[in-house]
């Protein structure tokens, strides 16, 4: 198969044509969340950002292998080698077990993303599942001589690996200009240069999450579980490796600096990353109060909030930027979102109720092929929207009367329109009844099945029949409006 698709790869700093290397099979790795808190809006765009991609290269026929990890040990406190385990801080904290703490924050993660409606991965594997392979990979690092043991802990010698391989190629950074910049040693630390990163780290005996090692107790790196995993579930060489910009260094360059020590070649053909999220112009942080849970968004319980957000407003804000973009929130911006929302599934639910004419004055097959020409250009999701927010008023025309188009059009355009809006950009209407999609539909359905038989009622002059459907559907929460030609309605 041929591919249309062209994704930006930070290491090439280029569009490139995406072709897998086994089509149709697709290989994606985006690291996933440390879960010791509550997910927030950090956690909101990479998810949705790799969701669509995900969505989208399914739609466009490859069978994608989506893996997408959790990290539950060793990301030590500031991206740091040193400092305590994020996780067994927060225990410590909470009086709770380390696996308490992942387990918990792991659910909530879960239950953020359902909202989101982003689609689980096709494999969630997790750091402390896969000591065994972050350890076989630490030994092929050291015997092919670009890592040293010190007191029990192993550290990536980039210096030595620079010397054959280029460190920094990902995030442009040039290590003789870090050796400048960088702080000297103090002394206390067991590296060689202060670069140098841990693969595995010395247990102190206090330290509760460990495990034996060649090198005695300890733990791995941060940077390590990436590494193993990626090529333990997609090989060696996969396609796509992604995250979030913030991750780029160090993260991603010693991931690549692993693989490349380890195998002699680059892990992943193509890094993609998304840009950062910033609240009225400011980047998030605790320290900056603008600190925002997604679930303080969706209730609308955080200071800087005027209301809550539906977790599909959040989703369609989110895709309204492209990817590569920052991306600021304010009331105002979601607000807009909400609306432009609405409006969106409004056009949806009237799609089902157009009235069929001898002849099309649109022509519908443009809808489906706009949106894909945009998202084959690097996902821009902005331009897809806008072209399916001008179907939105093309929608209100031929429902107004002003233009028509015939029955197989009309199928046409609802199918392209479901796929585009719900199936690729994976949005949905919440405000209809819970239970999965299947069961929104068929509530939708069910509810305009009921109101034509009321209007056949009418026109039969059976007005007790077309009030009491009329009646008992309002006390059930749907609200029937009476129109020129027909009938809306809305849940309340
Ligand atoms: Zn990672």
């Amino acid at each position: 198969m041929s591919s249309t698709l062209q994704l930006y790869n930070t290491l090439s700093r280029k569009k490139e044509i995406f072709e897998p290397l086994n089509a149709p099979h697709a290989g994606m790795y985006v690291c996933g969340p440390t879960v010791y808190g509550d997910p927030h809006l950090g956690h909101a765009r990479p998810a949705v950002t790799f969701d669509l991609l995900f969505r989208y290269l399914t739609f466009l026929g490859y069978k994608v292998r989506y893996v997408r990890n959790i990290t539950d040990v060793g990301h030590l406190e500031n991206d740091a080698d040193a400092g305590e385990d994020k996780i067994v801080r927060k225990a410590r904290i909470e009086q709770l077990e380390p696996m308490e703490i992942a387990q918990r924050y792991t659910t909530s993660y879960h239950s953020a993303m359902e909202a989101l409606n982003v689609l689980p991965p096709s494999i969630e594997p997790r750091a402390s599942g896969h000591i065994i392979e972050q350890i076989a990979m630490v030994r092929k690092i050291l015997n092919r001589g670009f890592a040293y043991e010190v007191n029990g802990s192993v550290y990536f010698d980039v210096e030595a690996y620079n010397k054959k391989y280029a460190y920094g190629k990902l995030s442009g950074r040039v290590l003789s200009d870090m050796m400048t910049n960088t702080r000297t040693l103090d002394g206390q630390d067991d590296k060689r240069n202060p670069f140098d990163f841990a693969l595995w780290k010395k247990a102190a005996p206090e330290h509760i999450m460990r495990w034996e090692s060649p090198w005695g107790d300890g733990f791995p790196g941060w940077h390590l579980e990436c590494s193993a995993m990626s090529s333990k579930y997609l090989g060696e060489t996969f396609d796509i490796h992604g995250g979030g910009l913030d991750l780029m260094f160090p993260h991603h360059e010693c991931e690549i600096a692993q693989s490349v020590a380890a195998c002699g070649h680059d892990a992943a053909r193509m890094w993609v990353h998304n840009n950062m999220i910033t609240i009225n112009g400011q980047k998030m942080g605790k320290s900056l109060g603008n600190f925002i849970t997604l679930e303080e968004l969706f209730t609308g319980s955080h200071r800087l909030l005027v209301q809550a957000y539906s977790p599909m407003t959040i989703r369609f804000f989110i895709l309204q930027a492209h990817y590569r973009s920052t991306l600021d929130f304010s009331n105002e911006a979601l607000q807009a979102a909400e609306k432009g929302l609405q409006r969106l599934l409004a056009a949806g639910k009237s799609l089902a109720l157009l009235k069929p004419s001898g002849k099309s004055t649109l022509d519908v097959s443009s809808l489906l092929s706009d949106c894909r020409a945009a998202l084959d250009d690097d996902l821009n999701t902005a331009m897809a929207l806008v072209s399916l927010m001008e179907w939105v008023k093309n929608i209100n025309s031929v429902k107004a009367g002003a233009e028509t188009l015939t029955a197989d059009d009309i199928a046409r355009l609802s199918k392209d329109f479901t796929t585009v809006a719900f199936n690729i950009l994976g949005l949905k209407d919440s405000s209809q009844a819970d239970g999965g999609s299947v069961g929104k539909d068929l509530s939708a359905n069910l509810i305009n099945l009921l109101l034509n038989l009321r209007m056949q009622a009418k026109a039969g002059k059976d007005f007790a029949t077309s009030d009491k459907i009329r009646s008992d559907l309002t006390a059930l929460g749907v609200t029937v409006k009476d129109t020129k030609d027909g009938f809306e309605w809305s849940i309340s």
